[in-house]
């Protein structure tokens, strides 16, 4: 085997540049394993390679997700209803008018019909659930499926009728899938809301679950633990004694003689505090 320094020295003198490039430094004995048979016959320290794969197609790129765009609701007055537009309608009937194009919620668009309420506007007894579903979405009224239902025989019991109370719900639009209203969307109506009991005045409220108790009262204790123990809420100028009972739904779902015997504790309560004024 010729020696390599010997051959790059010859290389250089070729050049003319012998002696103008400094000599390397002798890199000292090959390592053993270089003398150890040809190469195919030596141990490759490294991991076997991975066998080649057959070439895949290229995977598609997923598609872009557009990311969740805040509602933003249309402006105008129709749309978007002034505050002072609510507060300064005179009759529900004038509320009603003013409203009733209203889009300031995500709940707006996804409507067939606008639920505003119902019953005598004077009513000493008002009841308030948690939204239209798909039956009050398609005729526009509160509670008149199967819960619906349900509410007028309580109503009933009492001896009342549906037309000497008042219905209403936390927001005026039906939620996609009968789901619970969102923070924003119940904060959105509740001024509806609020100006409608203003401008009935009841003596008590009866809320028919959760919800309505959470946005309107404040009260996030669970509806099981807090029904028929009386609650207060200040509309305007006025404390109204508030009254939480089972929604007409979850009795319908629970229909045992307990849950039935405790919405009619809860209304016989109601209807006792209005007969004492
Ligand atoms: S739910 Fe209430 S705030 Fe939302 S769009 Fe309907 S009326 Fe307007």
């Amino acid at each position: 085997m010729s020696d390599p320094r010997q051959a790059w020295r010859d290389t250089l003198k070729d050049l003319g540049v012998m002696g103008l490039v400094p000599e390397p430094a002798d890199p000292g004995p090959r390592p053993a394993v270089l003398d150890q048979g040809p190469p195919a016959a030596r141990a490759r320290p490294t991991a076997p390679r991975p066998l080649p794969t057959a070439p895949t197609q290229a995977s598609p790129a997923p598609p872009l997700q557009p990311a969740p765009r805040e509602y933003a609701p249309p402006t105008g007055p129709e749309a978007c209803p002034e505050p002072e537009a609510v507060a300064t309608a005179a009759t529900l009937v004038e509320l009603e008018s003013r409203i009733q194009g209203c889009l300031a919620c995500p709940l707006g668009p996804g409507r067939l019909r606008f639920v505003f309420g119902e019953g005598d506007p004077a009513a000493r007894l008002m009841f308030i659930g948690e939204g239209p579903g798909r039956d009050e979405d398609l005729q526009g009224r509160p509670f008149v499926g199967k819960a619906g239902e349900l509410l007028d025989r309580m109503i009933g019991a009492i001896g009342l009728a549906r037309e000497q109370v008042y219905i209403a719900n936390i927001v005026k639009c039906r939620p996609p899938d009968n789901r619970v209203p969102t923070g924003p969307e119940a904060a959105a109506c509740l001024g509806y809301l609020r100006r409608q009991i203003e401008l009935i005045r009841p003596g008590v409220i009866v809320t028919l679950g959760a919800t309505p108790l959470r946005e309107l009262v404040g009260e996030s204790a669970g509806i099981t633990k807090i029904r028929g123990q009386w609650r207060r809420v200040r509309v305007g100028d006025r404390d109204i004694p508030v009254m939480p009972t089972f929604h007409p739904a979850y009795v319908l779902r629970q229909y045992t003689p307990e849950v039935r015997k405790s919405v009619w504790e809860d209304l016989k309560a109601a209807k006792a505090w209005l007969e004492r004024d």
